[in-house]
């Protein structure tokens, strides 16, 4: 919430594509698609900690995070799709262009893999919820 003009003093970048009211801010900053006020998960993506769980709606304006049973199965076709064209990329960028081994290569996914599993389901979860939902910069005064 902002009061009176002064400019928001956070640690968001400032660039317009990232500022609030822009897919790209609630997408990457895992935010309330609606109101842009509140995050999606209760724990950072690197954190480790109840990976898994997000909030059931937002506490801001009351969207519902689970509006209907399997709501979450186009997510995860985002994250499949970006997910498979990641390792393809990657393995073929360490093999050709690194010249690592094959062995070497696919090791080195599977770290990767593993470290950043839980960012790319949320990721994903938040892409779904912004195709889903429009910002309303109503929700977001109230
Ligand atoms: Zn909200």
């Amino acid at each position: 919430m902002d009061i009176g003009g002064a400019a928001p003093c956070n640690s968001t970048i400032n660039m317009s594509i990232f500022k609030k009211g822009s897919k790209a801010y609630s997408i990457f900053g895992m935010k309330c698609p609606k109101c842009h006020e509140e995050d999606l998960f209760d724990t950072g993506a690197f954190s480790f900690s109840k990976p898994f769980d997000m909030k059931d709606a937002c506490p801001h304006c009351g969207q519902d995070f689970m509006p209907e049973p399997g709501f979450y199965f186009g997510a995860m076709f985002i994250s499949y799709i970006f997910t498979a064209w990641f390792c393809i990329l990657f393995v073929l960028f360490l093999h050709w262009v690194l010249g690592w081994s094959t062995a070497a290569s696919f090791g080195a996914l599977i770290a990767v893999c593993a470290i950043f599993f839980v960012y790319i389901f949320r990721l994903a979860r938040s892409i779904w919820l912004n195709i889903n939902f429009k910002y309303d910069p109503e929700k977001a005064k109230a």
